[in-house]
C-alpha cells in the first residue's frame, strides 16, 4: 500500500498572504481603509460562507458610492485570474519528484470549495495528486476517516491547530511535517517552552527542498518520498 501524504494548499504550496494583499489593494486604492477592508470581509464571509473577491466587491460598489472604485474590477479579476504566481516557487519541482509508486500525495485544503477549486485549478497542480479534498468543518475529522486502522501516513501543513490536533492523536503513525512560509522573527515569539512542550518533535521547515532533508525513524518509508 502507498503511504499518503496530506499536503496542505493555503501558506504551504500558495502564498495566500500575497494573494490577499493584492486583492485588497484595489479597495484602498479607492479609498477604504485597510480595517474597513477586513471590516467586509468578514461581513462577507459570514453572509456568503465563502470569499468571492468580484462578487464582494460589486456590493462594496453599491454601498460605498463616496470611494472611487474606477479599475478595481479590473485588477481584482487579474489577480483572481493570475493565482498561478501566488504558488511558491518550490512547488511544482517538489510535486514532480513524489515517488508515486510508492506515495499517494493527496491535496488536502480547509475551506471553501467554490474558492479554492479556483485557485487550484489556476495553479494547474491537480494532475500531480492522487486526489483533491476540500474538508469542511474540521480536518482532523477528515483526516480520521481517511486513514485505515494503523495506517502510517505523512502531513506537511502549516497551521499550528491542526499541526497540534494530529499530533495529539496521531503522533504514534505520522510523520508531521510543518511548513513555517512566513517565520516570526524570535522577539515576536510568544510562550515559554514549557508551555508549548510539543508531544513529539515537530520537524520544522521552511521551504519544501527542506522536505527530505530529516532523518527519519527507522518503520518509514519517509525519506524515500522524495527521490
Ligand atoms: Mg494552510
Amino acid at each position: 500500500m502507498r503511504t499518503k501524504i496530506f499536503i496542505d494548499f493555503d501558506g504551504t504550496l500558495f502564498d495566500t498572504e500575497r494573494m490577499k494583499n493584492d486583492l485588497n489593494q484595489p479597495l484602498i486604492d479607492a479609498g477604504m481603509s485597510p480595517e474597513l477592508v477586513q471590516e467586509e470581509y468578514e461581513i462577507w464571509k459570514k453572509a456568503k460562507g465563502h470569499p468571492d473577491p468580484e462578487a464582494m466587491l460589486e456590493s462594496l460598489i453599491i454601498k460605498y458610492p463616496d470611494f472611487n472604485f474606477n479599475g478595481a474590477m479590473k485588477k481584482t479579476r487579474e489577480v483572481v485570474e493570475g493565482a498561478k504566481k501566488y504558488l511558491f516557487e518550490d512547488v511544482t519541482s517538489f510535486l514532480e519528484k513524489i515517488d508515486r509508486k510508492r506515495f499517494e500525495p493527496i491535496l488536502f485544503t480547509l475551506g471553501f470549495e467554490h474558492w479554492q477549486s479556483q485557485k487550484i485549478e489556476k495553479c494547474n497542480i491537480s494532475h500531480y495528486f492522487a486526489d483533491v479534498l476540500y474538508p469542511i468543518g474540521d480536518k482532523v475529522d477528515s483526516l480520521r476517516e481517511l486513514v485505515g486502522i494503523g495506517e502510517r501516513f505523512i502531513v506537511l501543513d502549516d497551521s499550528q491547530e491542526f499541526i497540534d490536533a494530529v499530533t495529539a492523536e496521531f503522533s504514534e503513525r505520522a510523520e508531521i511535517v510543518q511548513m513555517n512560509r512566513y517565520p516570526v522573527p524570535k522577539e515576536d515569539q510568544e510562550g515559554s517552552e514549557e508551555e508549548t512542550k510539543p508531544l513529539k518533535e515537530i520537524k520544522q521547515i521552511t521551504s519544501l527542498s527542506e522536505f527530505k532533508d530529516f532523518s527519519l525513524p527507522e518503520h518509514t518509508d519517509y525519506s524515500m518520498a522524495i527521490q
